[in-house]
């Protein structure tokens, strides 16, 4: 059974504790653990469950980013962006996108196609073009027509946010790491200036403990107030929400991403076919302090509004999009009244033995990783110790993602078959259940797979059919089932029902 370590059980000391399980987290658990690293992770909900799994899911450069003149943060998410497609084949996958050129529009084809061009060369790869609005409409037949004078097209690239954040941890708790689900941070030890060690909280027992280490990194995002001493020398956040749409793909046929500005102020906005459906972002709002993240009515309109702009034919309702989610962008402070204007690079803060980060995008983690590691090891000369003589690990084994997929394939047809015809089978439902530090009914339908979002009521309909599985895997007996549905339920129309 799907048992997970204690905190009574753990060593009293690690080189590295990394607080928060989103992409940061995972990113830089991951890098510790490759170098050899002792080092500890600990999520206070499930791993990626904050904006992690909520983002636009594109490993993308930003070409708005370039827009707005911040030519490193488009390099460094470019150059990332091909690396994960080499390196994460299957899980980041190359994206063709479109953008529609009008009469009136503003860049004009001349200037996008400058500005693909350097994108381009960032990439080290010609990969743009621009057609004309004949083959643009033989691509994308529902686009509005009405002025249409061609378009450009370019590649970037999508992923399963949860999924790549999930799959950095099981690597490096592959390579030793201690990664623990709903184990919270609850307040920083201190000798003098200097943090030794944090006091945990485990939410499924109420233990508590104390651990030391020789740095602690506070990875948690746009959490305010995470634990005690979070936000000492920390930058002013200003948190803000992107709402995001998503449509059954015959409501909505895209065939690749297309992108354009928002007939109302300008903002790029997008949709884009994800996982069998048409996932439409995203607006740029600000979020009151900790409240759970859910689009507003006005957020709805206002991607309605862009929707009906781009794809009059389809003529959209609210009432057909079948989910809606929303992150909060953990976004330092730049005093501006634009929240899109803000900038999206992370920063970085330190005090004696203590790193903490936050900012920055999915696509960059691996660069976030390696300089907080890098800030970590001159914090502590026992870390730059231990850095220098530690063996890096090489695992002979195949990687959990390789693993899993031999796993599944092995397994009676039936098991195999399409839950609703997304791309998730009863065979690796149980896979996540057995081995993916499944605690809850939400980590298996919002973050190991994306039922959640793909299937209507987040697939009410087909809870019956996992009972078995979580039983079986999970030890839950029938008054565990009913509370864990009924959990994710309420859950689920807080997070995702549009029209609440
Ligand atoms: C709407 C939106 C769209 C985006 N789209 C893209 C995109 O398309 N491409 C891209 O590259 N980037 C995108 N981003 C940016 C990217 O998603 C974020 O920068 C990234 O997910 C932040 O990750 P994180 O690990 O820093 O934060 P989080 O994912 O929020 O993780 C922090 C974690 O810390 C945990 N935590 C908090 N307090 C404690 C505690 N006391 N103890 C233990 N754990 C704790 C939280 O539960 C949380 O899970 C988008 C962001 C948003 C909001």
């Amino acid at each position: 059974m799907n048992l997970r370590t204690r905190l009574s059980d753990l060593p009293h000391h690690f080189q590295l504790i990394v607080i928060g399980g989103g992409i940061t987290g995972a990113g830089i658990v991951a890098e510790a653990a490759r170098r050899g690293l002792r080092a500890l992770l600990v999520e206070r909900n499930d791993f990626a469950s904050g904006t992690s799994s909520w983002s636009s899911k594109l490993v993308h450069g930003g070409l708005r980013y370039l827009a707005g003149g911040h030519w490193r943060l488009t390099l460094e998410s470019v150059r990332e962006r091909n690396r994960l497609l080499r390196e994460r084949a299957g899980l980041v996958e190359l994206q063709p996108f479109l953008m529609p050129v009008y009469r009136d529009s503003r860049p004009g084809l001349r200037t996008l196609r400058t500005g693909l061009a350097v994108y381009d060369l960032m990439g080290g790869q010609w990969r743009s073009r621009a057609l004309s609005a004949r083959r643009a409409l033989a691509l994308e037949p529902g686009l509005r027509r009405d002025g249409l004078i061609g378009a450009v097209a370019y590649d970037d690239a999508r992923t399963d946010d949860a999924r790549l954040t999930l799959q950095l941890i099981f690597e490096a708790a592959a390579a030793g790491a201690q990664c623990l689900n709903y184990v919270a941070a609850l307040a920083l030890l201190r000798q003098g200036e200097r943090v030794v060690g944090v006091r945990l909280r485990d939410a499924e027992d109420g233990s508590e403990c104390e651990l030391g280490a020789d740095v602690v990194i506070n990875a948690v995002g746009a959490t305010r107030d995470a634990f005690e001493g979070a936000a000492v020398g920390a930058p002013l956040l200003r948190p803000l929400r992107g709402s995001h749409l998503i449509f059954p793909l015959n409501k909505l046929p895209v065939r690749r991403a297309v992108s354009w500005l928002h007939p109302r102020d300008r903002r790029p906005v997008f949709v884009y076919p994800w996982l069998g459906v048409a996932l439409c972002g995203t607006t740029d709002v600000d979020q009151a302090a900790d409240l759970e993240p859910h689009i507003s009515e006005a957020e709805a309109d206002y991607l309605i509004e862009a929707l009906a702009h781009q794809f009059p034919l389809a003529g959209l309702q609210l009432a057909d999009a079948q989910a809606s989610y929303a992150g909060v962008r953990p976004i330092v402070a730049g005093g501006g009244g634009d929240p899109s204007a803000e900038s999206r690079e992370s920063a970085l803060w330190q005090a004696p033995g203590y790193v903490g980060i936050t900012g920055g995008k999915l696509t960059t983690f691996r660069l976030t990783a390696q300089h907080v590691l890098r800030a970590a090891v001159a914090q502590s000369p026992a870390l730059a110790e231990a850095e220098r003589t530690a063996q890096p690990t090489h695992p002979e084994m195949p990687s959990p993602a390789t693993q899993c997929a031999a796993w599944i394939a092995a397994q009676p047809a039936d098991e195999r078959v399409s839950l609703g015809g997304t791309p998730y089978s009863c065979a690796a439902l149980r896979w996540s259940a057995r081995h993916e530090q499944v605690r809850h009914l939400d980590d298996l339908l919002m973050r190991r797979s994306r039922l959640s979002l793909l299937l209507p009521q987040g697939g009410a309909e087909l809870l019956d059919d996992l009972a078995s599985i979580c039983q079986e895997e999970l030890g839950w007996d029938a008054a565990r089932w009913q509370q864990e549905c009924a959990h994710y339920r309420q859950l689920w129309q807080r997070l995702h029902a549009i029209g609440e």
